[in-house]
């Protein structure tokens, strides 16, 4: 068994679309970022990449390589999964928060747990995808940006 954690933070802009966990999230501002910016898929692809010793998602998909230019997170998480999976390590569960002030994200959270649940092979029910605001404190409760944290633990046996 390996643990692993993953933060990760966007700016929040006008004219970019909303994109968490794979769901596109009607909003006047969404999150800037090389890919499509999804701040939660990120978390979660870098707490694999760490448990499986594979590093951080900026070592894999560097944002100067122009093929990454808005892609779909789902793609690098589908990649990450391989790199886990190439190295010996199948995740077992995700648990994941998202921070953001709006708008609520409730109705979106069972999408966003299917949708990470199916790029790694387990049940929904193993995959935690909750949402909070930051109590109006900070960048993040001013409104300029959202985070995320995630933690999963993978199983296998370390194939380098
Ligand atoms: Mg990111």
């Amino acid at each position: 068994m390996r643990i692993g954690f993953g933060y990760d933070s966007h700016r929040l802009t006008a004219g970019r679309r909303m994109v968490l966990g794979g769901v596109e999230i009607p909003n006047e501002k969404g999150l800037l970022g090389h890919s499509d910016a999804d701040v939660l898929i990120h978390a979660v692809c870098d707490a694999i990449l760490g448990a499986a010793g594979l590093g951080d998602i900026g070592r894999q998909f560097p944002d100067t390589d122009p093929a990454f230019r808005d892609i779909s997170s789902l793609v690098l998480l589908e990649r990450v999964q391989a790199l886990a999976a190439a190295r010996g390590y199948q995740v077992c569960n995700v648990d994941s928060t998202i921070v953001l002030e709006k708008p609520k994200l409730a109705p979106h959270l069972p999408a966003m747990a299917e949708n990470i649940a199916g790029i790694l092979r387990i049940p929904s029910g193993q995959v935690g995808v909750k949402a909070k605001t930051n109590e109006g404190m900070g960048l993040v409760g001013a409104g300029e940006g959202a985070a995320a944290f995630a933690v999963v633990l993978l199983e296998g046996e370390d194939t380098p």
